[in-house]
């Protein structure tokens, strides 16, 4: 199995005939720009020091200045960071906004960190990238096992530092710190709104669809209430723990409100369902929501799913790709389907820097029109080109890069 950033440029490889770029400009993004790996010390509430690893990757800032989350969890080291800033440099490019990608984390279980222990580490992590981040160099925000509160924490630490009011430095702040509240459910919405442009090839009537979602964190629960609103029935769910599944389709507040009571174990509904199960049902849609690599050559084969909507970064491998192709299985890919939060990431960006504020109204619809436009765009690819959405993703955010690094000049190639 190959590293995560070599699953990110297998992806990529297949659109480059179609992007019509030239060999060095690819050669250059093959390569993150920047990554930084520190150790932060850090007292935890018994007393003890521990040293954890923390990262931040700056991948490609052709578009504008970087962006993208910082993830709290053990499987973070350079390949991981850098492989989720590569995936956000395609990703902003895709859907046109112009930033480039970026990524951190620490390598830390923050499920065994107390609240406190969370403040310190976050604290302690801006401490550490304070020079490297900035608002018009690079951007943070919440991945996995981060969120608005860190994100508050985070801004603090940053102001303190260097004074003023710099809250264009950090999106996915809380509402009271000038974050947008449609910051929370815009990945989940976006994913939803991709998937519209789909529906028509499942030829049914939405009542009658199905979805089953791997990972009921911020990104799956959103998405679950979207399609629930709509009449789309949610028949699974699960989380690191396991699952739970009902036919008939689940009520994802009494699962959510269970699941807040019981530290993620219990479902309050539902017969239980194993991750490697859920990824089997005989669904429409199956939502990789939560990790890295779930369908693979090992896995992919009992996919049943009409489509697979990827909202996690990279769930889907080189392997699993292929055996889902051959299925006839359509893959929205992840660069494209969960865009929307990085999307109104940049809307709070906006409104930090000019202070003007978008209603929720506009900013939901104009969230959707970029998703729709950035789908419509890749759908184009796919069939005039007659490749995979993924490779009309790539093709299109390819170009895009491609166009501005030949605006910019020549001097790279001479450094
Ligand atoms: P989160 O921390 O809120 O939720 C993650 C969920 O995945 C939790 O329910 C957790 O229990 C579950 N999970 C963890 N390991 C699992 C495993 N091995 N099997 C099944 N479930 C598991 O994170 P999130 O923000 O919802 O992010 C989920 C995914 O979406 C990540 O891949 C992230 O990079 C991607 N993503 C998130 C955003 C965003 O706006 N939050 C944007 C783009 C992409």
């Amino acid at each position: 199995m190959c590293g995560l950033l070599e699953l990110g440029q297998k992806q990529l490889e297949p659109a480059l005939p179609f992007a019509n770029i030239a060999d060095e400009i690819w050669e250059r993004l093959k390569h993150p720009g920047k990554m930084f790996e520190v150790s932060i010390p850090m007292r935890h509430d018994n007393g003890t020091l521990k040293i954890y690893k923390a990262y931040r990757c700056q991948y490609d800032s052709t578009l504008g200045p970087t962006k993208g989350g910082i993830r709290y969890h053990p499987n973070v080291d350079q390949d991981h960071v850098s492989a989720l800033a590569f995936w956000m440099t395609f990703k902003c490019a895709c859907v046109n906004i112009p930033f480039g990608g970026a990524k951190g984390g620490i390598a830390v279980d923050a499920m065994k960190l107390t609240h406190r222990e969370m403040e310190r580490i976050s604290r302690s992590y801006i401490d550490a990238f304070k020079d490297f981040i900035g608002p018009d160099t690079d951007i943070p925000a919440p991945d996995m096992y981060t969120d608005e509160r860190v994100m508050g924490w985070m801004y603090d630490e940053y102001r303190l530092i260097k004074g003023g009011h710099p809250k264009d430095v950090i999106t996915g702040k809380p509402a009271a710190l000038g974050g947008l509240p449609e910051r929370t459910p815009a990945t989940g919405y976006g994913g939803y709104f991709v998937l519209e442009k789909f529906m028509n090839r499942l030829e049914k009537p939405i009542k009658e669809m199905t979805v089953a979602i791997q990972g009921f964190g911020k990104v799956g629960y959103w998405f679950a209430q979207k399609c629930v609103a709509n009449g789309i029935k949610v028949i699974a769910l699960s989380n690191e723990f396991g699952g739970t599944y009902s036919p008939d389709g689940l009520d994802i507040e009494i699962c959510q409100s269970r699941l807040d009571k019981s530290e993620g174990k219990e479902w309050g509904m539902g017969e239980s369902i194993t991750n490697e199960e859920i990824i089997a049902l005989d669904v429409d849609v199956l939502v990789p929501a939560a990790v890295e690599g779930v369908l693979t050559s090992e896995t992919a084969d009992v996919v049943k799913a009409k489509m697979v909507l990827e909202l996690a970064n990279g769930p889907t491998s080189i392997g699993g790709d292929k055996i889902l192709e051959d299925k006839g299985i359509l893959v929205i890919p992840d660069i494209l389907a969960n865009a929307g939060g990085v999307i109104v990431s940049y809307f709070e960006w906006l409104q930090n820097r000019h202070a003007e504020a978008r209603t929720s109204k506009k900013i939901y619809s104009d969230l959707k029109k970029t998703m729709w436009y950035a789908t419509r765009q890749t759908i184009q690819r796919h069939k005039t080109k007659g490749v995979s959405l993924r490779t009309g993703a790539y093709a299109l955010a390819l170009k895009r890069i491609a166009a501005s690094k030949e605006c910019l000049g020549a001097k790279h190639y001479f450094s």
